[in-house]
């Protein structure tokens, strides 16, 4: 046998068990490091306090002699804590987060040892800039990036194998001001929505109205592979799927796995994932096994978009870590393993505030039922207009394996309503509601209509954007993509919409019509350019993917390819300089950065196919040939006779198989585009298929070669050895 895949075997074999420690009590540990407004309370005065609260609260600037008092009681709490570095972390235009560590500690004069941390060291931090990607804001002779608290996000202590740090949630942008990061542009697009939904509540007749804010609770998906296995295929490490495999015979057929009892070792595993979660206060709620073998899920209780955002990137710092402590390797990858399930985040999405409550909640009274058919009917214009960007924010080399397959949304934005709704805009769309008016005054009736069931099992699962009582869940993004832009993309849609839905509103006012009225027959209108985008039947069928495309003039975009270039569409301009969330200059610089992340993401996959078919694959084979070759003549000198044939598929195979590595290799080497577009289509249609030519033959001989010199781990041990 293959010495690695024998030693990993025998090693998960005969694994100690983790020591199982008693849960603590969720009340001795619930954010106990993080520096919240509890914390803030205690350590600070009673003015400092109040300060602090209106700045996280509102995003009002803090006043320079309380950043230093805050700044102060932070360090203090953390040094308390054993802490000795802090960091200002933040999101660059890749999915990760960076950070740059600093010390507290700084000698005076006299040589000793002091430690500092002023509210401009706490406000302002600065890291060099120069390797983040910044697109075309990457300027050589102002590469530096400033990087600023965003109050609004806790500060928090990571604990890790090089100590404690102090972690600073921060905004990330050019000396000119310019968003670098994915932060920035969710804060302005929660503000867009604030001010566009005002208009709506205001015209509607709400005298009192809180600032309107974006909630999201992330569902993650993710695979967990024992790390031995990992650690000895080349493709998981370096680009976090499966290059080669052929399927097992036991896949995911039975479904068995789905909800299933967790594996032991995989419990203790959650239990500590779970627990440093809490501590972090990050409201860890359910989880459980998803479909597909070794695939689990997690998902926190929501919060405020912006928090919810910064969790969710730390959610999958804390697992990847986890998973290793734990001798798994945590896959994050939207396709890990060709034929079986894919792993998604599904970003579940609302607004509301705290006066009007949640808008996208029915409500249990016309007056409420009235604003939320706004509210919805927004996010339907929005999703039929900007459909392609929605695409294009979900877009990744990997999210590409995973749409459109039969086993996750397509890659066609439609909108699912549930029947009920539906019901209710179709009869909008037709007048109906209109008819039912008795003198001007109109009792809608809605809240008997509109009480959701809200069991699970009466959800389309094939939609990628369905209402799911009172929310929207937007399914198609990817399982290690930031929610930032997803949420950028929802946020700032719905306010291009409120503020279209305020000016036919006002209009309409203006005329004298009753405010239900006008907003019925704002409705109505929305509906007769929209409702093409409404789609409840089943997503995956091939007479979706026509009908879609023939009869609604949706558009089907396979792969990022086809997709990123939305980010530079006239529309999608104008939206985004319009709502004041990203300048055209901003936006061109995420087109230019997600397209080199994809070129390279692929580029690095081809070259990786092209060296462990040479290098391993096909001197197995080779290796197998000659034992083949070997025990053939010495049969021969016995005058027995062995069928050539298993020896000939392999050669067959083999042979090919280096064909097409020389294809992919030649292919490899161009490099003239004239654009960027054109470079991506290339990537997407040569390289691709290209890979998948060689791995078709690599798994054919997988299947043919002795099961004892095949280098690489199966798809069957990995998936199912625990
Ligand atoms: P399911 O798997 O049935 O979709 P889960 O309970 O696993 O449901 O996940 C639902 C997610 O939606 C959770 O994170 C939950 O907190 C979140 N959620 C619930 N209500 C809202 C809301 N109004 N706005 C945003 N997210 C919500
Ligand atoms: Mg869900």
């Amino acid at each position: 046998r293959n010495q690695a895949r024998v030693q990993a075997v025998s090693q998960i074999v005969n694994r100690k068990t983790t020591d199982v420690t008693m849960p603590e009590p969720l009340s001795k540990i619930w954010a106990s490091d993080v520096f919240n407004l509890a914390k803030m309370e205690e350590a600070l005065s009673k003015n400092a306090f109040k300060a602090i609260k209106t700045t996280v609260q509102t995003g009002e600037p803090l006043a320079p002699a309380t950043a230093d008092v805050v700044a102060a009681a932070m360090k203090d709490w953390a040094l308390g804590k054993g802490v000795k570095f802090f960091s200002h972390i933040f999101y660059p235009m890749t999915n990760a987060t960076a950070e740059k560590h600093d010390g507290f500690i700084i000698t005076n004069s006299d040589g000793n040892a002091i430690t500092e941390f002023t509210g401009s060291l706490l406000i302002k931090g600065e890291p060099d800039g120069s390797s983040f990607p910044n697109g075309s804001l990457r300027m050589t002779n102002a590469a530096r990036g400033y990087t600023a608290w965003d109050p609004s996000s806790p500060a928090y202590i990571m604990h890790t194998d090089n100590g404690a740090t102090l972690m600073i949630p921060s905004v990330f942008m050019s000396w000119t001001g310019e968003a670098l990061d994915k932060k920035i542009p969710l804060l302005r697009s929660n503000s867009a929505m604030n001010k566009a939904g005002q208009r709506v509540l205001s015209l509607m007749g709400e005298t009192e109205i809180a600032a309107l804010n974006s909630s999201c609770g992330a569902e993650q998906e993710y695979f967990l592979i024992d790390s031995n296995f990992a650690n000895s295929r080349p493709d998981l490490l370096l680009a976090g799927r499966t290059l080669f495999g052929a399927a097992p015979a036991k896949g995911q057929q039975f479904d068995d796995h789905y909800f299933g009892a967790i594996p032991e070792r995989v419990q203790i595993f959650m239990q500590d994932f779970e627990d440093q979660l809490y501590r972090l206060g990050i409201p860890a709620k359910t989880h459980h096994n998803e479909v597909a073998p070794g695939q689990f899920e997690i998902a926190p209780y929501f919060e405020a978009a912006n928090v919810a955002s910064d969790h969710q990137q730390l959610l999958m710092t804390v697992l990847k870590l986890t998973a290793k402590r734990h001798g798994f390797m945590c896959l994050l990858h939207e396709k890990p393993f060709a034929g079986v399930n894919g792993s998604g985040k599904h970003v579940n999405w609302s607004v509301g505030n705290a006066t009007q409550g949640n808008l996208l909640d029915p409500g249990s009274t016309p007056h409420e039922n009235i604003n939320f058919l706004l509210f919805c009917g927004a996010v339907i214009r929005g999703v039929h207009l900007y459909g392609p960007l929605l695409r294009a924010v979900i877009a990744s080399a990997s999210n590409d394996h995973r749409l459109g397959a039969n086993e996750a949304p397509p890659a066609i934005l439609s909108v699912y309503l549930g029947d009920q709704l539906e019901r209710v805009f179709n009869d909008i769309k037709e007048g109906k509601l209109l008819k039912s008016e008795v003198g001007g005054l109109m009792d809608l009736g809605l809240s008997q209509i509109l009480k959701f069931e809200r069991d699970p099992g009466d959800r389309n699962r094939t939609s990628p954007f369905a209402f799911t009582g009172n929310r929207f869940e937007f399914r198609a993004v990817g399982s290690s993509a930031s929610v930032s832009g997803p949420l950028v993309a929802m946020n700032t849609m719905l306010a291009d919409s409120l503020n279209w839905i305020a000016d036919k509103l006002e209009a309409e006012l203006a005329t004298g019509t009753s405010k239900p009225v006008a907003a019925v027959k704002v409705l109505k209108e929305l509906m007769d350019g929209h409702s093409n985008v409404i789609f409840g039947g089943d997503g995956y069928s091939a007479e979706w993917h026509r009908m879609a495309v023939e009869d609604r003039g949706l558009k089907n975009l396979p792969t990022s390819a086809d997709a990123l270039p939305a980010l530079r569409e006239e529309s999608v301009v104008k939206l985004f300089s319009g709502t004041g969330v990203l300048t055209p200059v901003e936006l061109e610089s995420r087109f230019e950065v997600y397209s080199e992340q994809y070129l390279l993401s692929i580029e690095v996959e081809a070259k990786l196919v092209v060296d462990m078919a040479t290098t391993s694959i096909y001197p197995a084979a080779i290796e197998y040939l000659s034992q083949l070759a070997g025990t053939a003549s010495s049969m021969a000198a016995l005058n027995i006779t062995l069928d050539s044939g298993v020896a000939a598929a392999v050669a067959k195979e083999a042979n090919a198989m280096m064909t097409s590595v020389a294809a992919l290799s030649a292919a490899l080497d161009v490099h003239d585009f004239d654009s960027t577009e054109a470079h991506m289509q290339y990537s997407a249609s040569t390289l691709c298929s290209l890979m998948l030519e060689v791995r078709a033959h690599a798994d054919a001989l997988e299947a043919l070669v002795a099961d004892d010199l095949w280098p690489l781990p199966k798809y069957a041990e990995m998936l199912f050895i625990k």
